[in-house]
């Protein structure tokens, strides 16, 4: 399966596609801006047998600027890591040996809790996770991997996919219009990231705006995530035991950004795993 949305956008006839949907008045502004930046973000690079797409890539750089803002990177996230990866199919039958993000984000802050001690850097990481998830969503725009339902080419706001998205490759065989719903999410969840920094009580904010999201997006998302219920459970009781356990934070944590190599390594390879379909279905 490719995850490439833009193998028919090539560069030299994307301003004729635009013109041509422009003349029949069919294209909104969303549609432009989409194209523009499906033009930006063009970047099939191809590193040895491997490519980098745009999906791959804003993952990438989700990653990179989350583990940047980490004030330190202990060996207990990794081991929360590696669990939640082994626990996930306890949430999403179909995930042993795929990721899935929900069943991630059920699992990965209930581990955090557990491992990572400190109240202070446990904010640190959920608040780096919250960015990392609403950077990474942008992906999700350029692959038609998380859209809305499909609404009439004239509604206003529609997102057009092509040949070579996953809505168009994998479920719907020819060009879609979508209602804009992933650009909801993406606003939500920086809305959800900021709020996670700016209070008091971001922790909890966390679990409960998380679990509304997974929620919404049970009902208007074209393909529907296995078994949010189980997420939204996790993501709750995250909620609850934080409080429990670190009560009041800290106001508008102060997030110092300190890229280093080892960043950029672990961002180069979530980019090649994304954009290469490895365990990421
Ligand atoms: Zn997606």
């Amino acid at each position: 399966m490719s995850w490439i949305t833009l193998n028919e956008l090539s560069t030299v006839n994307l301003h004729t596609a635009i013109l041509n949907e422009l003349e029949i008045n069919k294209i909104s502004l969303l549609q432009v801006v989409y194209s523009f930046f499906c033009k930006i973000l063009n970047i099939n690079i191809n590193i040895y047998m491997f490519k980098i797409t745009p999906y791959g890539f804003m993952g990438g750089l989700g990653t990179f600027l989350g583990l940047s803002l980490l004030k330190t990177k202990t060996i207990n996230m990794f081991i929360a890591l590696i669990l939640t990866m082994l626990l996930q199919p306890l949430l999403c039958s179909k995930c042993l040996g795929n990721f899935s993000l929900s069943a991630f984000i059920g699992i990965f802050p209930l581990m955090l809790l557990l491992f990572v001690l400190d109240c202070d850097l446990l904010k640190n990481c959920i608040i780096v996770l919250s960015l990392m998830f609403a950077v990474g969503r942008i992906g999700c725009f350029f692959a038609g991997c998380c859209t809305g339902k499909p609404c009439n080419p004239l509604f206003p706001l529609g997102i057009n996919y092509k040949k070579g998205s996953v809505v168009v490759d994998k479920y719907y065989k020819k060009n879609t219009c979508v209602y804009p719903t992933i650009l909801l999410e993406i606003l939500l969840q920086f809305i959800l990231t900021y709020l996670v920094w700016a209070s008091d009580y971001g922790l909890s904010i966390f679990g409960i705006g998380n679990a509304i999201l997974l929620y919404l997006t049970g009902i208007w998302r074209d393909q529907c995530r296995p078994n949010s219920w189980r997420s939204i459970t996790g993501l709750i009781l995250f909620s609850i035991l934080s409080y429990l356990k670190c009560g009041k934070g800290q106001t508008k944590y102060d997030l110092k950004f300190n890229p280093d190599l080892i960043s950029l390594i672990v961002a180069i390879i979530v980019s090649v795993f994304l954009s290469n379909d490895i365990f990421f279905k």
